[in-house]
C-alpha cells in the first residue's frame, strides 16, 4: 500500500489537525473514568429487555416508527412536571441531541458558549458543526457567576448558551437564579445539559421546573448515566413543542432504531429499581467526598456520579501510578485535579488503597 494518511484527504480546513474526542478504553480491573453507572442491568430487567428486542424482531423488515411516540411518552412520563410527549424529543445518546440543536441553531456565522471547565463534547460537537465556540471561564469554586455570565452574553450574543448541571467533570450543579438569569438576556436558546441529573442532592433543582415559562429553554438528558444504559443509546431532551419541531427539520429519518426504541421504553418500566442503584451511588459518593476531605485533598461539592479532587503536583504522574494500581480514573478538569466515576463498593475501597499509596509523592505542597 502507497504511503496515504488523513493529510492526503481533501477534508474540511477546520477539521486538520483535530483528534477524535475519546477516553482511553483500556482493559483495567477497576474503571472508574467514564462516568458509566456500574450496576448492570439486573436479570429480570435483561430478560424484559430480550422479550421486548425479540418481539420487534420480527418486524426488523420495516423501518421504525420515525417519531418515537410510545418511548416520547414514557420519557414524558417519567420527567413529570407536566410534560407531554410533544415537548420530549430522542435521539442516540444525549451527545446526538446536543447536535441536533446545533445543526438547527447553530451553523456557519452563528455562535454557542459555555462556561468552562465543562463538558468537552460541548466545543466538539459545536465546531464540528460549522458553528464557532465562545469560552467563558467559570469561578474559582467552578460556580457561574451570574454577573460575569449575563456580561459574557449581552456583549457576545450567542445563538446558543450551555449549562451544565450538575457539570462534568466538576460535579457542580447552577442555583435556578443563574439558568433564569441567562434565560432573561440570551437572545437564542439556552441548553441546560442534566445528564446527571438524577444524583443531584436532595433540594438540588432542576430546570424542568422552569421549562413552562421559557419557550427557548432546552434541558438535555440521558439514560447512558442514572439508568445503567450506556451501551443503549439514549438521549432525550425536553423544552416547548416548537423546539421538538425545529429538531424535526434536522433529524435523520428513522434515526432511532426500533429496537433503541424498545429497550428504552422497557428500561424506563424499571425506573424505580434503577433508581435504587442511583440512591446507593450518591451514598457512596457522599462518603468518598467525605474520606478524601478527612485526607487532605481538596474537593468540589459534587451532584453527580463522580469527584474532582487534587491538587496533584504532576497529576499525569497521579494518575498512571493509579492505573500501575489496576485503577483507571480521568485525567480531566483543571491542572493539578483528577476524576473519579464512583463505583462500587468494592470498586470505591480499590480507589482508596491505591490513592493512600499515590498520593504521598504526588499532592501539590
Ligand atoms: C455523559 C454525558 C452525556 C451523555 O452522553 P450520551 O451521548 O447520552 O451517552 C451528556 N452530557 C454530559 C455533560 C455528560 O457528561
Amino acid at each position: 500500500m502507497t504511503e496515504f494518511g488523513l493529510d492526503d484527504l481533501p477534508i474540511r480546513d477546520d477539521l486538520r489537525g483535530s483528534s477524535p474526542y475519546g477516553a482511553p478504553q483500556l482493559d483495567v480491573q477497576v474503571a472508574l473514568n467514564t462516568n458509566e453507572n456500574p450496576y448492570p442491568p439486573s436479570d429480570r430487567l435483561a430478560e424484559a429487555l430480550a422479550r421486548e428486542v425479540s418481539a420487534v424482531a420480527t418486524g426488523l423488515n420495516r423501518y421504525p416508527d420515525r417519531d418515537a411516540t410510545r418511548l416520547r411518552a414514557a420519557l414524558a412520563g417519567y420527567l413529570g412536571h407536566g410534560l407531554d410527549a410533544d415537548q420530549v424529543w430522542a435521539a442516540n445518546g444525549s451527545n446526538e441531541v446536543l447536535q441536533q440543536i446545533l445543526q438547527v441553531f447553530g451553523g456557519p456565522g452563528r455562535t454557542a458558549m459555555g462556561f468552562e471547565p465543562s463538558y468537552s463534547m460541548h466545543p466538539i460537537i459545536t465546531r464540528a458543526t460549522n458553528t464557532a465556540w465562545l469560552s467563558e471561564p467559570r469561578a474559582a469554586d467552578f460556580s457561574i457567576g451570574v454577573a460575569a455570565a449575563t456580561r459574557a452574553i449581552a456583549e457576545h450574543q450567542p445563538d446558543i448558551v450551555f449549562l451544565t448541571s450538575p457539570n462534568n467533570p466538576t460535579g457542580t450543579a447552577l442555583p435556578l437564579e443563574v439558568i433564569e438569569s441567562v434565560l432573561r438576556v440570551a437572545p437564542g436558546v439556552v441548553v441546560v445539559d442534566e445528564a446527571y441529573a438524577e444524583f443531584r442532592r436532595e433540594g438540588t433543582p432542576s430546570a424542568l421546573t422552569l421549562l413552562a415559562d421559557h419557550p427557548r429553554l432546552i434541558v438535555s438528558r440521558t439514560m447512558s448515566k442514572a439508568f445503567a444504559m450506556a451501551g443503549a443509546r439514549l438521549g432525550y431532551l425536553a423544552a416547548h413543542p416548537a423546539v421538538v419541531q425545529a429538531l424535526q427539520l434536522v433529524r435523520l429519518p428513522y434515526h432511532l432504531s426500533a429496537v433503541s426504541q424498545a429497550v428504552a421504553t422497557t428500561a424506563l418500566d424499571f425506573a424505580d429499581e434503577l433508581l435504587g442503584a442511583v440512591k446507593r451511588l450518591r451514598e457512596e459518593r457522599d462518603s468518598v467526598v467525605e474520606w478524601l476531605r478527612a485526607h487532605g485533598f481538596s474537593v468540589a461539592d459534587s451532584d453527580a456520579n463522580f469527584v474532582l479532587f487534587g491538587e496533584f503536583a504532576d497529576r499525569s504522574a497521579a494518575w498512571r501510578a493509579m492505573l500501575d494500581r489496576g485503577v483507571l480514573i480521568r485525567e480531566v478538569g483543571p491542572p493539578g485535579w483528577l476524576r473519579v466515576t464512583i463505583g462500587t463498593p468494592e470498586e470505591m475501597t480499590a480507589f482508596r488503597e491505591a490513592l493512600l499509596q499515590v498520593a504521598p509523592g504526588h499532592l501539590s505542597a
